[in-house]
């Protein structure tokens, strides 16, 4: 990607939210609805525009055309863009109780109820709203059943374990900003790197570290403690940075903390090693430089024990041959069970980006995706995709825009027709709703006319975990449901997975020859790493999709990959790593068949 779309859309996004935020709060205080919906329109406007907003602020005809801007919108997006603050939302915030925009991120919770809970329970924090949930206070509010206050407690308590970490997705963004930032800042850099938790594809990520190699270090320590993202230099706290280790951290204005340690060209792959850890994975390798009485480990690299002198790695695959085992892919470095078995395993069958050959989850603009089939459809062509599977929603996805029986036969005739002229593969999908009972949104006769049915939980979400298992395990029994997608139907670091036996649903996959998506979608990542990890275990067979509904998030693949690298993934054990006849030959075969297809490719 080029990292200025990054920085462009990043800029929209706080923008938009500004816009997301005063539409919350105008309607808490029971503005009226068209004013509401202005707001929560221009911000949604504002996030999906392929340009920086503010790039164009001073172009008042320009920002007029864009659907739903009238006079009042254009003034507060030139305000904003101008000061970076808006009065209206300041006011907003003065006048209505502390936590209201905290607590609307719950799901279950509106403006008014928010608005309530803060004025008569004196709610404000997430930790305050589960403890009030639990007493049972908070069930004593207008509109609160025991029910939903069970749900909402599960989504507070999700948000509490979340804390102060952020979804790898927004997480990378941050990083690449840096990287472009300082590279330019700082023309000594040989080479730098995001390492930590982003680095092993975590999808909840603490802080942001880099590892940069110069000749000359100190000024790039400099650099980085002075970059525009900076709000406050921790350089010299709690004992970091100093005359022996070149090395910054700074907060930036959302609290995420950012550090970088620059080392020496030669050093570069041991400190890579050291700073992408896991902080478990290179305890162990304490332990084996300890045991094998040669080496010393720590920040800056590797040192003989005999003469103090450092070693030197090319790369990090040499750092583990050193200690007698096979390169670990990052992603897989957390000591769950990966050096013990890294001295006869080698992991070169762990899937990669490479592996990936298509993509069977996207949606265009027949459904809720913003862009028509065939824009879809060149991007995918762009990034060299051998196939792709066009699955727009199905009626009971009411809100996504679902497509009627009619609409999906039309549907299907204009991916077939589209095929001819693409440039890519094309399969006719849909991504069907399984239904609150288990049944099925479309008739088995459509479904046999498709080349490919993927089926996902979009409604009923609050359902008993019993309930929930069997719902999806009902519509894996169907010989058209190919692959269950999103499982658990979280969505990063706002809402809960539903309650569901996970292992009964992969043991049932793998009894019903069902395929079980990764969904890539960074605001997903549902199967979990560590899901996947069960599911390989169970002997489940994977698809890593996209879910694109914009034409750049095809780009978001190496999100899914990375999480089924985290969960010890094969290649040979991902549909979408098949060449294109072989998918067809395995999706043509009755489902009770394609488990040991997959085994008999060897
Ligand atoms: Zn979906
Ligand atoms: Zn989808």
């Amino acid at each position: 990607m080029d990292p200025r779309d990054n920085l462009s859309s990043m800029e929209n996004n706080a923008i938009s939210k500004v816009f997301a935020d005063v539409a919350v709060l105008l309607q808490a205080k029971g503005e009226n609805v068209f004013k509401v919906r202005a707001h929560s329109k221009a911000s949604d406007q504002i996030k999906s525009l392929p340009y920086s907003i503010a790039d164009i602020a001073d172009d008042t005809d320009r920002l007029r055309e864009i659907p739903g801007f009238g006079d009042a919108i254009v003034e507060k997006t030139q305000e904003l863009v101008r000061t970076g603050r808006l009065g209206l939302l300041e006011r907003l915030l003065e006048e209505l109780p502390d936590g209201v925009l905290e607590l609307v991120q719950i799901p279950g919770i509106g403006p008014k109820t928010a608005v309530t809970a803060a004025q008569q329970l004196g709610i404000s924090t997430f930790e305050h709203l589960a403890a009030s949930i639990e007493s049972g206070e908070f069930q004593s509010l207008p509109r609160i059943s025991k029910k939903g206050a069970a749900q909402i407690l599960r989504h507070v308590n999700m948000r509490i374990e979340v804390g102060d970490r952020i979804g790898l997705g927004p997480a990378t963004a941050l990083a690449e900003r840096v990287i472009v930032e300082l590279l330019e800042a700082s023309p000594e850099i040989e080479m730098i790197e995001v390492a930590g938790s982003i680095r092993r594809g975590a999808e909840l990520v603490g802080d942001i570290n880099f590892v940069a190699a110069s000749r000359n270090r100190w000024p790039v320590t400099a650099a980085f403690r002075v970059l525009s993202m900076v709000h406050q230099d921790l350089t010299h706290i709690d004992g970091v940075g100093g005359r022996d280790r070149a090395t910054a951290r700074f907060a930036d204005s959302n609290g995420v903390e950012y550090s970088i340690f620059v080392t020496a060209p030669e050093y570069f792959e041991s400190a890579m090693f050291y700073a992408t850890g896991s902080i478990a994975h290179g305890k162990r390798f304490d332990e084996l430089a300890d045991e094998n009485e040669s080496l010393i480990f720590g920040p800056e690299g590797f040192f003989e024990i005999i003469d103090g002198i450092q070693v030197e790695f090319e790369s990090e695959e040499q750092i583990y041959k050193r200690f007698n085992l096979n390169f670990i892919p990052p992603e897989m470095r957390e000591d769950s069970g990966e050096i013990e078995v890294a001295s006869d395993r080698d992991f070169s069958g762990i899937i990669t980006l490479n592996d990936i050959r298509g993509d069977l989850h996207s949606h265009t603009n027949w459904s809720d995706g913003r862009y028509p089939m065939e824009e879809m459809v060149k991007a995918a062509a762009g990034r060299n995709l051998e196939y792709l599977a066009i699955t727009d929603h199905s009626p009971s996805a009411t809100v996504a825009n679902g497509l009627k029986p009619d609409m999906l036969l039309a549907h299907n005739n204009a991916v077939r027709e589209l095929e001819e002229s693409a440039g890519v593969r094309l399969l006719t999908g849909t991504e069907m709703d399984i239904k609150p009972d288990g049944s099925l949104d479309y008739s088995d006769e459509l479904l046999a006319d498709l080349d490919i049915v993927i089926a996902s939980i979009h409604s009923g979400m609050d359902q008993d975990e019993a309930t929930m298992t069997q719902r999806v395990i009902d519509a894996m029994e169907s010989p058209h449901v190919d692959v269950i997608c999103h499982l658990t139907a979280r969505l990063m670091e706002r809402r809960a997975p539903v309650m569901m036996d996970v292992e009964a649903i992969l043991e049932a996959a793998v009894r019903t020859g069902t395929v079980m998506e990764i969904n890539a979608s960074p605001d997903r990542l549902d199967l979990s790493s560590d899901h996947v990890r069960l599911g390989v275990d169970l002997g489940v067979i994977f698809a890593v999709s996209t879910d694109s509904h914009r034409t750049w998030q095809f780009e978001n693949m190496s999100y899914g990959v990375r999480t089924a690298i985290r969960g010890w993934v094969e290649s040979n054990q991902v549909i979408n790593a098949f060449h294109y006849a072989e998918l067809v030959a395995f999706l043509t075969l009755p489902k009770s068949e394609r488990y040991a297809f997959n085994k008999s490719r060897g």
